[in-house]
């Protein structure tokens, strides 16, 4: 008998696991998929740490996740600067001094700040009714139109002027000379990849991989006394409220004989045409030296079940679903639920961490 059964072997329920085992639990781990690491899983090929579903960086402003993941493996000192492509023409992001300067040649932040001053007021947008205007109403005509329009229509699938305003609460716009993309004071990537974090905090705990918890629901549930649940919510209560939305994504991976592709590890395709939105080549994130490269050309899809929930579409309809399954969920007393798809929330790394951590301090008090 176990104390805890743990479905989904992401970050979430690794993070789980790690420290129930630590005080003494004894745990069983399963996952649907054939490997561990849920989504920060890396897949090596040709020695560079393919990061599969989609390009990873970890951030953080906690120097105590900072710490707990730094016990498991060292992080580099990779930095994100992510370049934008706009049919070939090449901006510096976050939207920063770099970019106002390649955008109108302007050289101080006063006028840098002018410039998008006047757009703004020239828009005359009082009350932005959609992420179009909202987006315009922050930053001006000239980085819309290049740098955010494209990218955001390819991202939701549909036109920004039919997008809510709501989805573009601020922008990040630096008046400095600063191409490091958060703002965060820990950012790296481990050395070696996800998967070692991952590996040693499972390290000694049972593990089954290509098991999907529904499809052996009673016998699982036996085995343990209580259950962890990292997998999506509304699949767990048999969608009776209905289907909880997400975005989903689609990628290609390339494997060039060339040492170097693209000279930055994340190149975000701006332009409405180009059907992807990025370009990942992932030896960067390492500072890699392999003869070959891996390219990940990242396509932007509808979601349907059986495709790979990537963001939850957390508008009005979605989160009033959600709130019936959650109360569902606050009066199981045998069923903890927790990560990014029982949560229908997205989490970066840190923030899943820091939700797991919150979750052990509550269940071993
Ligand atoms: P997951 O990693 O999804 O793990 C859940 C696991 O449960 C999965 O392995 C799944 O197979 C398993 N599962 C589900 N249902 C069942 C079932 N019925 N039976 C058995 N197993 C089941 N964060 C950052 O900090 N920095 C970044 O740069 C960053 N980039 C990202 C890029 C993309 C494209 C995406 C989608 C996310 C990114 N994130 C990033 C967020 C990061 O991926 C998440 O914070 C983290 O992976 C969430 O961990 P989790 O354990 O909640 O979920």
């Amino acid at each position: 008998m176990y104390d805890y059964l743990i479905v989904g072997a992401g970050l979430y329920g690794a993070t789980f696991a790690y420290e129930a085992k630590k005080r003494g639990k004894k745990c069983l781990i399963i996952d649907r998929r054939e490997h561990l690491g849920g989504n920060i899983y890396c897949e090596n090929i040709e020695g560079i740490n393919v990061h599969k579903y989609g390009a990873h960086i970890f951030h953080t402003d906690n120097k105590e996740i900072w710490d707990y993941v730094n016990q498991f493996t060292k992080f580099n000192r990779y930095t994100n600067s992510p370049i934008a492509n706009y049919y070939g023409e090449i901006y510096n992001l976050p939207f920063n001094m770099n970019t106002f300067n390649k955008l109108w040649g302007v050289f101080t932040p006063e006028e840098a700040k002018a410039r998008i001053e006047e757009q703004r007021r020239a828009a005359g947008i009082e009350k932005p009714q959609n992420l179009e205007e909202q987006a315009i109403s922050l930053v001006g005509t000239d980085i819309y139109e290049k740098l955010i329009k494209g990218y955001t229509e390819k991202q939701w699938g549909r036109s920004a002027r039919e997008l809510p305003a709501f989805i573009i609460k601020r922008l990040p716009v630096r008046f400095t000379y600063d191409n490091n993309y958060f703002n965060d004071k820990y950012q790296g990537i481990p050395e070696g990849g996800y998967n070692k974090i991952i590996n040693k905090m499972l390290e000694g705990i049972d593990v089954e991989l290509n098991v999907d918890y529904f499809k052996n629901r009673s016998e699982l549930e036996s085995k343990a006394r209580k259950i962890i649940f990292t997998g999506m919510i509304d699949e767990f209560y048999g969608y009776k409220f209905g289907k909880l939305e997400y975005r989903s994504l689609e990628f290609k991976n390339e494997l060039m004989e060339k040492e170097n592709y693209q000279g930055v590890a994340v190149m975000n395709y701006t332009d409405r045409e180009t059907p992807y939105t990025r370009i990942i080549e992932h030896k960067h994130f390492e500072f890699g030296k392999q003869d070959k490269t891996v390219i990940t050309k990242e396509y932007p899809a509808e979601w349907s079940p059986g495709k790979e929930p990537y963001y939850p579409v957390n508008n009005d309809k979605n989160n009033l679903i959600y709130r019936k399954y959650k109360e569902l969920a606050e009066k199981e007393d045998k069923i903890i639920f927790g990560g990014r798809l029982a949560d229908y929330k997205y989490y970066d790394m840190h923030q899943v961490i820091g939700s797991a951590l919150a979750c052990v301090k509550k269940e071993f008090k």
